[in-house]
């Protein structure tokens, strides 16, 4: 579903993105981890769109992405840090979303719901909390039903029953053959929810494995302590 082939990104002299290739198929839940700085946030951003990349390309459902943006009609992304109008209201974010992405119908508002955001939607963006911001921003992502969903680091923040809502969310989602990106630092709450794990370094791509080939190069059934494992190595 989506293809990066050799794909290097450039600030300047430093390589944020080295070489980069790896294939994301549905019905996934691949999670993206690595050190700060280690250019996931760039490699999700290349993906969308939001920053091209020097060589190499990026193709979604066997099309290249450059100079193509309907393909992210497909898309719901979560921001590491979401940035809204602040001066507007949920409600009003919310609306201007359904206005943008032109779609009144066949809208998903389970994480809506599940976040008790109607009680709040007279509420001023600039007003929220970092974990209120950070549930409007995750019932965002969702709110299209997009067939792919690129969340980074969407736990952070959020209280515990949120994140557990989540979650269950992102699991169900997988289930029904979407794809989905995530990045996290906790690696303990990944453990239930992927498939597979996509490890960077310095822009590089260290590897790609399903779970399975994991746990068995490892002898270890947490992700965490898997990691560990191939990282002394
Ligand atoms: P991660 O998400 O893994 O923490 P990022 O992809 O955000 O890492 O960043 C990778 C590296 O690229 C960092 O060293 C960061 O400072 C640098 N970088 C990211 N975006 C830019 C930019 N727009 N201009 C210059 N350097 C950037
Ligand atoms: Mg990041």
């Amino acid at each position: 579903m989506i293809i990066a082939s050799s794909v290097t990104k450039k600030f300047g002299r430093f390589k944020a993105l080295d070489n980069v290739s790896t294939t994301c198929n549905k019905g996934s839940c691949i999670a993206l981890i690595g050190p700060n700085g280690s250019g996931k946030t760039t490699l999700i951003k290349s993906i969308l769109g939001m920053v091209v990349p020097d060589s190499g390309f990026i193709s979604f459902n066997g099309k290249n992405i450059r100079k193509e943006w309907t393909y992210r009609e497909q898309i719901g992304y979560m921001p590491q840090i979401g940035r809204y109008p602040e001066n507007m209201t949920i409600s009003q974010v919310l609306s201007m979303m359904k206005d943008i992405r032109n779609k009144q119908l066949g809208l998903d508002e389970d994480l809506v719901k599940a976040f008790g955001l109607p009680a709040l939607l007279n509420k001023r963006m600039r007003t929220l909390s970092g974990g209120t911001r950070q549930k409007v921003s995750a019932a965002l992502a969702f709110l299209f039903d997009p067939l792919v969903l690129i969340l980074d680091e969407p736990t952070a923040g959020l209280d515990p029953v949120a994140a557990e809502i989540l979650q269950e969310k992102i699991i169900a989602e997988k289930e029904k053959g979407k794809l989905v990106l995530i990045t996290s630092h906790v690696l303990s709450e990944l453990d239930e929810m992927v498939t597979g794990v996509m490890y960077m370094q310095e822009g590089k791509l260290l590897f790609h494995k399903s779970i399975q080939a994991l746990r068995e190069d490892t002898g270890e059934e947490k992700l965490a302590r898997a990691i560990a494992r191939i990282m002394v190595k």
